[in-house]
């Protein structure tokens, strides 16, 4: 019986996009808050999304709701984004920005965001853009060359290779200003940080799993944040820096 109740609260199709206890949950706060309200473009970049064959991999909706309202409410208007795929978190921060807003997007792969452009354009904020294909670690060192950089950003949303995520921490920690947020994405890995190292789990969860506990442990005790780690999508960990 126990058994059976399992199987009807627990995840089908949408495991990969929540950690709620059952998709029917899940289902009902996209139908009842998020979908009424996800711009047009947003909601047209998130459908072909869905079709390209690494559409798993896009920002869920209820996230990319979370993110917009944080971008307002610091009063971001220069942010950055490491990882970019077809742009749902790019398009969500950029609807957030005031007209001069500006994001330094980035990106190993152009043709993803190009996929995404078109959507962004007739929401009428690619001019907030500045898109920089490739590696993101040697970018972030550049920017760093630039004392006017260090503290410049008001937001930045880390989304990429989660082997760097400590690499990118070091660097995005001088580039943030005291004050604002940096938001690692996929913190909970398919909640794979709380499952033994042999648990049954899909290959690439396996393989970076041990660096998302580890970047887990780093923010958790970094002095010059303030963190909190949502269950939203496949977790994020907000850290606001403090010093
Ligand atoms: N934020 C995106 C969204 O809302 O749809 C999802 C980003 S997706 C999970 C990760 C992206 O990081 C991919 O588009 C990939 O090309 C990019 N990426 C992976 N390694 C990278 C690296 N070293 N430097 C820059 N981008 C990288
Ligand atoms: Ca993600």
């Amino acid at each position: 019986m126990a058994e059976q109740e399992n199987q009807e609260i627990g995840h089908k199709e949408l495991a990969h996009k929540t950690l709620l206890q059952s998709d029917a949950l899940y289902q009902y706060i996209l139908e009842t808050s998020v979908f009424p309200r996800e711009h047009e473009c947003m909601k047209e970049l998130r459908q072909m999304s869905e079709k390209h064959p690494w559409g798993l991999m896009a920002t869920p909706p209820d996230e990319g709701q979370l993110i917009n309202m944080l971008v307002k409410l610091i009063n971001a208007k220069k942010t950055m984004e490491i990882g970019v795929y077809t742009g749902y978190s790019l398009l969500s921060t950029a609807l957030a920005l005031p007209h001069d807003g500006k994001i330094f997007a980035i990106d190993i792969n152009r043709e993803y965001y190009e996929l995404g452009l078109p959507m962004i354009e007739k929401a009428g904020v690619a001019h907030k853009i500045d898109f920089k294909e490739g590696c993101a670690l040697p970018l972030l060192d550049e920017l760093l060359l630039d004392e006017n950089n260090k503290g410049a950003f008001d937001f930045v949303f880390v989304d990429a290779d989660k082997d760097n995520y400590l690499n990118y921490h070091k660097r995005v920690i001088e580039l943030v200003r005291v004050g604002g947020l940096i938001g690692y994405d996929n913190t909970l890995w398919s909640g794979a940080v709380a499952r033994p190292p042999d648990a049954p789990m899909l290959d690439y969860v396996k393989q970076f799993r041990s660096y998302v506990i580890e970047v887990n442990k780093y923010l958790a005790h970094d002095s010059r944040i303030e963190i909190c780690q949502i269950p939203v999508g496949d977790g994020i960990t907000l850290c606001r820096r403090i010093i």
